[in-house]
């Protein structure tokens, strides 16, 4: 079966002209104007419509237990959130705790995804304690294709690990030329707060800001940059969400670390006042980092338009409003997380490009072509040339919608985005030349999605 996508604007990183694509089995094969097709190929008319590479997560929680419950998404509810939005591609966080056996996790993760994701996706590989088979353990879980791994300074006793830990992760990723991200708080410093925090009678979600402030993640960000500067290894800070966090970040980079930055959709779109409202409406804002002060969004923007910061992921996970009132009574057992997969494209596009902030180079870069670079999937994906994978957003600049749970994919009642103008969508979007998505609607094949396979890069 051949696809051919006609009169498109394409846009790649370094790249936008008028032209054809062919499709055959499953990559692009010709690029050009007129191209012919033979007589029963599919066409996709793209007059008037962007055309970017398909556009990659690189941040997701699909399979998520948390706080003593899961994740409202599975693999086949995800994916197709996120293929409507335009993303292709997921790399989810595969989050074992530290009571469980890794490579038994990595299993139970990858049993999750296999035959269920409608687009392809990978893993990155959380380290959460470092023991004796730790090593042996880590390399046949490269070998078999995931080569990178997660460390969280922050949920002591839970998934968080020590500084020797990640001394040893960061020794191992080195010699292992594996990428290393990391969630940057000080978990000390989180668990004396909200101990003191709640002893003053402080349980709303109003105090979940409070309780790790941006000092708390400047901290994680500084104390991660100097362990990967005395290891020599590679890091990527995720979800990085504030100006202290940045300048730590950037400081460590100045001086030759090898240090990458990834914020998330909602630290440019909303503040901490989300997570003031009363009730269960603060309780849906709560994420960690927290959503901060406002003068952080211009920071994050600029950052991101300079390159400063890398990538822009979700750190999708959905959790419902009844799993959001498990932390009635305090804050802290508050299920932390904000649902995005699904809206990423549109809003980075509407308050990004839109507004003037990114032009679309940047954003195709930010949100697809930079992270298939750092994680070993380019030029499979994140491009649209000769050889790569037909992953395809036909963009319909023109569109105008409103984001609202009464009408999203993500399996979750509320959306952390409700209300807020879009401008463009995708119209078609292909995973390897098959059409998956036509205006909004899943259209394609369930479990088409495959696991993608990467090597070490970062010696
Ligand atoms: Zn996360």
């Amino acid at each position: 079966m051949s696809l051919m996508i006609r009169n498109g604007e394409i846009v790649a990183v370094g790249s936008r002209y008028k032209a054809d694509l062919y499709i055959e089995d499953e990559v692009v094969t010709r690029i050009g104007k007129d191209l012919e097709a033979p007589p029963n190929t599919e066409v996709v008319d793209a007059t008037g419509k962007l055309v970017f590479p398909g556009f990659i997560d690189p941040h997701v929680h699909i399979y998520l237990p948390f706080m003593a419950t899961f994740a409202k998404d599975t693999h086949e509810t995800g994916s197709i959130a996120a293929l409507v939005g335009g993303t292709t591609t997921y790399i989810e966080m595969c989050c074992p705790n530290r009571n469980d056996d890794a490579l038994e996790g990595y299993q139970l993760w990858k049993s999750k995804a296999e035959g269920n994701s409608a687009c392809d996706y990978a893993f990155h590989m959380s380290v959460t304690k470092y023991i004796d088979e730790t090593e042996s353990q880590l390399r046949q879980i490269v070998a078999d294709g995931t080569a990178s791994f997660k460390i969280f300074l922050a949920y002591k006793n839970f998934f968080g690990v020590d500084d020797a830990e990640m001394y040893k992760t960061l020794e191992l990723a080195k010699r292992l030329g594996v990428i290393v991200t990391a969630h940057c708080e000080n978990a000390e410093l989180v668990a004396r707060l909200q101990q003191k925090l709640l002893a003053e009678g402080k349980t709303g979600p109003e105090w979940h800001e409070p309780s790790r402030p941006e000092s708390v993640e400047a901290e994680g960000t500084g104390r991660f940059a100097t362990f990967l500067e005395n290891t020599g290894a590679t890091g990527y800070v995720v979800h990085l969400s504030c100006e202290k966090a940045l300048r730590a970040a950037l400081t460590a980079k100045s001086r030759g670390v090898k240090i990458h930055v990834e914020s998330v959709l909602p630290h440019f779109l909303l503040d901490k006042t989300y997570a003031e409202r009363p009730g269960v409406e603060g309780m849906k804002h709560v994420m960690s980092p927290p959503l901060r002060a406002k003068h952080n969004q211009d920071v994050l923007w600029d950052a991101l338009a300079m390159r400063s910061i890398d990538t822009v992921g979700t750190d999708h996970c959905p959790f419902d409003t009844e799993q959001k009132l498990l932390g009635k009574d305090s804050f802290v057992n508050i299920p932390n997380g904000i649902p995005g997969i699904e809206d990423r494209v549109n809003l980075l596009y509407t308050y990004g490009v839109k507004r003037g902030r990114l032009d679309l180079d940047r954003f195709v870069d930010s949100a697809s072509t930079r992270a298939a670079k750092l994680f070993g999937l380019f030029p499979r994906k994140g491009t649209i040339a000769v050889g790569s994978d037909a992953d395809l957003v036909i963009y319909d600049p023109d569109y105008r919608g409103v984001v609202s749970a009464q009408s999203h994919q993500v399996n979750n009642d509320y959306s952390g985005f409700e209300g807020m103008p879009i401008e463009g969508r995708p119209s078609v979007v292909t995973v390897r030349g098959k059409v998956q998505v036509r205006d909004g609607k899943f259209v394609g094949e369930r479990g088409r999605g495959k696991m993608l396979k990467r090597e070490p890069s970062h010696f």
